[in-house]
């Protein structure tokens, strides 16, 4: 044994002369990865590597399913927040180690059997030679955390697969699987699992042979890059149009930090470029987006922890029942299809049903193109959907979900008919996206079997489900549905009941906000581009029409009678107004925009001058706000909500209100959701604003929660 760590040990491989392995096997833990620990053994590892006569040559392997999976991004909130110099003399400390690695007198390839993902792929990239199995995957995807890699990735990539593979890779995050890895030279050769450790070792015995000339392949990653500067030139031009098309640099500095340290350092040796890799990164590490996309990361860890927790204890579902088959219901067949879970699909309309059924095979259409399903498991998923107009086979379904019309009445009379039919303890589900659980509850026997299960729209790309813990729910009806959720591909968030539950509880006020800024007579797309430009995928205006006019005006109606205070107007808003005119946003051609379908069958959407002329009804003002107006005005209504869902124990924690944020209404991840973007703003600062605002009314003023913590100094996160 030549070093023996807890995460990591070097060793030489008996039956070889003199060829050493460096193992990456954590104890204690899952994966591997290069947390603090990690890194200092890697230290001792690489002095003991050093300072041995018998190494002729190295491969480095891992004991994980997975590779290394990266840098431990725990430890990012403690490093980030330490002032630039700090974090660089922290990386340039970390990669002296990489480069006395990758200096050792012998050569050196990886075998990636699994993710090999941003420090695990930049520990590959020390070594002259990547060997991938089947199972195998490489990628650097930091800046997806507002970061870019910083051991010494950004330096070698471009000197290895060149500098329109490394742009792309570093600006997308992607993680390349093998064939893609292969073709671009992210990896020099894939070969079956079983055989992985074996071609390392032959690979390196061929170095030692002097067969292959390992020391120019080192060479080229100490080296500048070689390219003519026009080379370079076009090759930076062409990479930074695509990349910035894509990654807003404003909203994602750190892909623009990444590119510019890329253009500045192509052309030095090895240290020096690391210097101006590890100058870059800590400018990116100490930007608000970096903060808030590593708190959605940890968020995301949260948040699959609580659901585990909540779903202890859930009974197995073996078949699932969906009443109506709309939107959403054959949205719900679909997905739960799509995952393996047979489902019956009920409607009293036999057209709904056939529409339900072709939107199905339209999703898995498309999946079938894109090569990802073969048409035989098309077929198969298709007749886990069983459409029909009648209650035969309801006595043997675990979970009904309820997603028929959002009326009150109609729910009540369809939840007790599907109770009277089904199992004792089939649990009772209802997709309401605005009526309390607690209150639909009241038509139903066993009330305890009833719980809120609330899909967003398209359900197969919405990624939540928030699960509606009515005042009778158990706990059992709680985790069954939980496990439920995430067994058809979802995340699921547990919240207490109330009208809106939590996230159209907290949309309605952002809507509210947004009419008042057109009664003022602000225009609206004026609103929807100041809010795109802030993060928003669409304005409120253009998210409206998505919706559907009429929904958003039935939904209105609920929320109004729950929040009078707050989400009652005394004006008629332009959502209305609209809707009265029969424009219900892309379902019907026109909402506030004018839809064409285009060529590809989707919604194209329009400027339309006669709303103009419609919103003249509503509007008394013309006034012109703002950008920061309108940004302030529509997140204070947003975020204070969100708050108020926390006070009232709507949801539990601000990681869960801000992730159900992210993934059920689009909010800008790079501004990690309404708690982080108060803490963002800085809660006293926050709250000064909604003072400034309040004359507006009470959705504007600040909840006494924001108020106690802004005196007490104290933020969410
Ligand atoms: P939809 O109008 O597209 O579909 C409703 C379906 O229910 C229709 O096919 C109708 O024929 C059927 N139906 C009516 N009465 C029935 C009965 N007694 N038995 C069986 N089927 C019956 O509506 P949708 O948009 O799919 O909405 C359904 C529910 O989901 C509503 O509660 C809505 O609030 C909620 N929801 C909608 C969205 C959305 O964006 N559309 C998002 C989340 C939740």
């Amino acid at each position: 044994m030549i070093y023996q760590g807890k995460n990591l040990s070097v060793a030489l491989i008996d039956g070889t002369d003199g060829i050493a392995k460096l193992h990456f096997d954590a104890a204690d833990e899952s994966v591997n990865k290069f947390d603090a620990a990690t890194n200092a053994e890697f230290k001792e590892a690489v002095t003991a590597l050093e300072n041995s006569s018998q190494i002729k040559g190295l491969i480095v392997t891992s004991g994980k399913k997975v590779f290394i999976a990266g840098a431990d991004i725990t430890e990012f909130v403690g490093y980030f927040q330490k002032p630039t110099s700090e974090l660089e003399a922290w990386l340039l400390e970390i990669n002296s180690t990489f480069n006395r690695f990758e200096d050792l007198p012998f050569p050196k390839v990886a075998a990636i059997n699994g993710a090999a993902l941003g420090g695990g792929c930049e520990m590959t990239l020390v070594c002259e030679y990547r060997v991938m199995g089947q199972s195998g995957q490489i990628g650097l995807p930091e800046t997806k955390l507002g970061i870019f890699p910083g051991f010494g990735g950004s330096v070698r990539t471009p000197r290895v697969i060149g500098i329109d593979n490394a742009l792309e890779a570093i600006a997308t995050g992607k993680a390349h699987k093998p064939a893609d890895a292969l073709k671009i030279g992210f990896v020099d050769a894939v070969v079956a699992d079983d055989v992985l450790e074996s071609a390392a070792i032959d690979l390196v015995q061929k170095c030692i042979a002097g067969e292959i000339d390992w020391q120019a392949k080192r060479a080229e990653k100490l080296n500048p890059v070689r390219l003519s500067q026009l080379e370079q030139a076009m090759a930076f031009t062409s990479a930074k149009g695509v990349i910035f098309a894509k990654a807003n640099p404003k909203q994602y500095p750190a892909v623009a930090l990444a590119v510019e340290a890329i253009e500045k350092h192509v052309n030095l040796k090895r240290d020096d470029a690391i210097k101006i890799e590890a100058k870059n990164f800590a400018a990116a590490a100490v930007t608000p987006q970096a903060a808030a996309l590593v708190g959605l990361f940890l968020n995301d860890q949260v948040v699959k922890k609580l659901a585990k927790k909540a779903s202890q204890g859930a009974s197995d579902i073996k078949e699932a029942a969906v009443l109506g088959a709309g939107i959403m219901g054959g949205g719900i067949a679909y997905q739960a299809a799509s995952k393996g879970l047979p489902i019956i699909m009920k409607d009293i309309k036999s057209e709904q049903l056939e529409l339900g059924m072709n939107e199905a095979s339209k999703l898995l259409g498309k999946e079938v193109e894109r090569g990802k399903l073969t048409p035989a498991k098309m077929g198969e998923t298709l007749s886990r959907i069983r459409p029909t107009l009648n209650y035969g086979d309801f006595g043997n379904t675990d979970i009904v979900i309820e997603a028929v019309v959002e009326n009150p009445a109609v729910k009540k009379s369809v939840l007790a008919e599907v109770e009277a039919l089904a199992k004792d303890d089939a649990i009772i589900a209802s997709n309401t996206s605005t009526i309390s659980i607690t209150e639909l509850a009241t038509a139903l026997k066993r009330p305890e079997n009833f719980v809120g299960m609330h899909f967003f729209n398209p359900v197969h790309r919405m990624p939540l489900v928030e699960v509606i813990r009515g005042e009778k729910s158990s706990d059992a009806a709680i985790a069954t549905t939980v496990a439920l959720a995430q067994k058809m591909g979802k995340v699921p968030v547990v919240v207490n009941d109330c009208p809106g539950f939590l996230v159209n509880r907290v949309l309605f006020p952002y809507f509210g906000a947004f009419d008042l800024l057109v009664k003022e007579g602000v225009d609206f797309a004026a609103i929807d581009k100041t809010m795109e430009k802030f993060g928003w995928p669409m304005g409120p205006a253009y998210l409206i029409d998505v919706v559907g006019l009429d929904t958003g005006v039935h939904g209105a109606a609920v929320m109004a009678q729950g929040f009078p205070d707050r989400m009652k107007p005394d004006f008629k808003g332009s959502i209305e107004h609209l809707f009265e005119q029969n424009r219900l946003g892309q379902k019907n051609g026109a909402g506030f925009y004018k839809y064409e379908i285009d060529k590809k069958g989707k919604p194209e959407k329009s400027a339309d001058v006669a709303t103009y002329e419609l919103l003249k009804a509503v509007q008394d003002g013309t006034k012109e706000a703002s950008e920061q107006e309108i940004i302030d005005r529509m997140m204070l209504a947003f975020c204070n909500e969100t708050v108020r869902c926390l006070e009232d124990g709507i949801v539990g924690t601000p990681a869960e209100a801000d992730m159900a944020m992210i993934m059920g209404v689009g909010f800008p991840p790079f501004r990690g959701g309404a708690c982080r973007y108060i803490d963002q703003v800085g809660v006293s600062e926050f709250v000064a604003l909604c003072d400034k605002y309040a004359y507006l009314g009470k959705a504007y003023e600040a909840p006494a929660l924001l108020r106690k913590m802004a005196s007490e100094g104290k933020t969410f996160y």
